[in-house]
């Protein structure tokens, strides 16, 4: 393969970017999954019992000012790239009581934007409630992210097929992950077979970090799993932690190396895009609630001044807003400089080593690249 200097998603309607706003609202959770622990970044945890849910208000203020930060980002882009999914989550967001009111906030702060972008509220579960809350929170929902885990409590298992079930045949628009663990991979495989046979839409997960090392062969069925045919990606990475080698869109996106739009891939043989041009900024954000703090998204902490760390917090944000506007109007053209050891969640943002090759990507997304 050659060596890559740009990177980008296919540009098919179906994997529009959209902007991503990760709306972090508590980290409580009902399962407590041994490859959780590092959490997707390895630097925050998956889940942590041991805190409270934050403060109502927390999370509507972070919820607001993340609307007003986005808005800001979709002046810069075509009308129909102007979308926002808001991917609420925890933990287990279903865990806070008040879900729902949360959720009802979101269309009022909403309602002001309306006539600039659209918003597709998304909810990353594991989807264990009872069949009655969930049809009640689906009221609530554009989109449901399921996420089979296969180390919960039995009865859980259950609640999960039984809601995603509903949410099928009810026709809810809906995706769903199974978490491929090797420990469990029999039963891992068995669901995951189990759900295609059903017809749900559903595709398979690489886990992240220490615990996501396979064997030649389990790579092979996530491979074919993915449709991806690319098998020499797999030479020399057997029982190794799979995100130091290999990198696929954590959202399924196919990915394009070079501009070659005609050869999309699921899977690129890289972790790293330190130093290279990057348009995180102006598809992510992320907001978390117990921290108080806002990041470019739930794995990356780049930000533009190429340092890394928080973009602002829940009392600096306001001015942070108003800052990132100045800049954007002076430059549209603003990216990251990547200063990241590790790229998860950001791999799928076009990226190139260059600014005038971002900047070439990214005219098919802005009005002012
Ligand atoms: S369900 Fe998700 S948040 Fe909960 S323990 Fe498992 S991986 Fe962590
Ligand atoms: S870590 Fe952040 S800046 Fe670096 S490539 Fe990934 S998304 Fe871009």
């Amino acid at each position: 393969m050659e060596t890559p200097h740009t990177l980008e998603p296919h540009p098919s309607p179906k994997h529009k970017m959209a902007f991503l706003f990760d709306w972090l609202v508590t980290l409580k959770c009902n399962y407590d999954c041994s490859y959780c622990g590092p959490g997707v970044n390895g630097y925050r945890p998956g889940h942590d019992n041991s805190l409270p849910h934050p403060e109502q208000e927390t999370c509507e203020k972070m919820l607001e000012q993340g609307f007003r930060y986005v808005d800001m980002y979709m002046d810069i882009k075509k009308p129909n790239m102007r979308s926002l999914n808001l991917n609420i989550y925890g933990g287990e967001a279903l865990f806070r009581k008040d879900i729902e009111y949360l959720l009802e906030r979101s269309s009022k702060l909403y309602e002001s934007y309306k006539g600039n972008w659209h918003l597709n509220r998304m909810l990353t579960t594991n989807a264990s409630s009872s069949l009655d809350k969930w049809k009640n929170i689906s009221e609530h929902l554009e989109y449901v992210n399921f996420s089979y885990h296969s180390q919960g409590p039995a009865k859980l298992q259950d609640n999960f097929m039984r809601n995603i079930e509903w949410s099928h045949e009810n026709k809810k628009n809906y995706g769903a992950i199974v978490l491929m663990y090797p420990g469990e991979w029999e039963k891992c495989m068995y669901v995951f077979q189990l759900m295609q046979r059903k017809g749900y839409n559903v595709r398979p997960r690489i886990i992240d970090g220490p615990a996501g090392k396979y064997t030649k062969d389990q790579l092979r069925q996530i491979f074919d799993a993915m449709h991806e045919k690319d098998y020499s990606l797999l030479d020399g990475i057997e029982g190794k932690q799979i995100d130091s080698k290999m990198r696929a869109c954590c959202g399924g996106r196919p990915l394009c190396i070079n501009r070659n739009l005609k050869e999309p891939k699921k899977a690129i043989p890289r972790d790293s895009w330190m130093g290279w041009k990057c348009s995180a900024n102006q598809f992510f954000l992320f907001a978390d609630c117990h921290a108080k703090k806002f990041f470019t998204n739930k794995d990356c902490n780049v930000r533009h001044d190429g340092t890394w760390g928080p973009l602002a917090d829940i009392d600096t944000m306001d001015d942070y807003i108003e800052q990132t506007r100045r800049r954007l109007k002076k430059t549209p053209n603003c990216f990251l400089t990547c200063v990241q050891k590790t790229c998860r969640c950001g791999t799928c943002a076009p990226k190139s080593l260059t600014d005038q090759g971002l900047a070439d990507v990214m005219k098919s997304y802005n009005i002012t690249a």
